[in-house]
């Protein structure tokens, strides 16, 4: 199974028909898969998590049982064990500290669910997840990832936490890199984080659509920058444009 012909078949037989003529090689493949997502939520419902979730339940197992998915603070909740009224600060213990040995090895999938948070005055502060904003752990994850999946129309463009009639504006939440359809925000950019990101809009995206592109990124199907050309000018890919 190849990148072409897993390219062929989502464009002739949609995300969907795709998974389900592949299934037996993309769960053979997946058990032996290298890659790992590290994904976090900004500010969003969790529907795309949701989404996710109803997704083919064989290939969901699948990704589950082989921890494809190293990091996720709704499926994979481990933190904030106290012994004696203190707080343990270790990784076998607490998802936050595992998350900080992750981002030390780096070369996982990031996924973003969800806008980010600018405000109030640029701090990020109006989301904190463990005190800390979730503009600054995407930026931090960002760094050492090897390619970045805006999961949803909020990470992708903003979404409805961005929606610019409302006093939403003063909190300013932009996606990834894109505020609204056309104007481009170059926050990674900005802390000279130069990773490929690719924009899955949707709210959400369609449980087959995350799936088959999940699935050939943890495959290693697309890789960059060699595989840039697969991307439309809002960073979609072509053959699953989300929507
Ligand atoms: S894109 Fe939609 S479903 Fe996904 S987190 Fe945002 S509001 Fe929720």
């Amino acid at each position: 199974m190849d990148k072409q012909e897993c390219l062929d078949a989502i464009s002739i037989l949609g995300a969907g028909g795709f998974l389900e003529r592949y299934k037996p090689e993309i769960r053979k493949e997946l058990r032996s898969a290298e890659s790992k997502v590290v994904w976090i939520h900004g500010a969003g419902c969790s529907g795309c998590t949701m989404s996710f979730l109803s997704a083919d339940q064989e290939l969901l197992s699948t990704i589950l049982e082989r921890e494809c998915i190293i990091y996720h603070k709704t499926l994979l909740e481990q933190s904030g064990f106290f012994v004696d009224g203190v707080l343990m600060r270790d990784p076998e213990l607490d998802i936050e500290y595992y998350l900080e040995d992750i981002e030390k090895t780096g070369g996982y999938i990031l996924v973003v669910e969800g806008a980010l948070v600018e405000g109030p005055a640029n701090s990020g502060r109006y989301c904190l997840i463990a005190g800390k904003s979730v503009r600054e752990r995407i930026i931090k994850a960002a760094a050492r990832a090897k390619v970045i999946l805006a999961l949803g129309t909020c990470a992708s463009c903003g979404g409805v936490p961005g929606d610019r009639r409302s006093e939403n504006v003063v909190r300013d939440f932009p996606g990834v890199i894109f505020r609204g359809a056309v104007e481009r925000r170059i926050i990674l950019d900005e802390h000279g984080i130069r990773k490929p990101v690719i924009n899955l809009p949707g709210c959400p995206p369609k449980p087959e659509q995350i799936m088959a592109l999940l699935a050939l990124l943890l495959l290693d199907k697309i890789r960059f920058p060699e595989d840039s050309g697969l991307l439309d000018e809002y960073l979609r890919l072509k053959v699953i444009k989300g929507g």
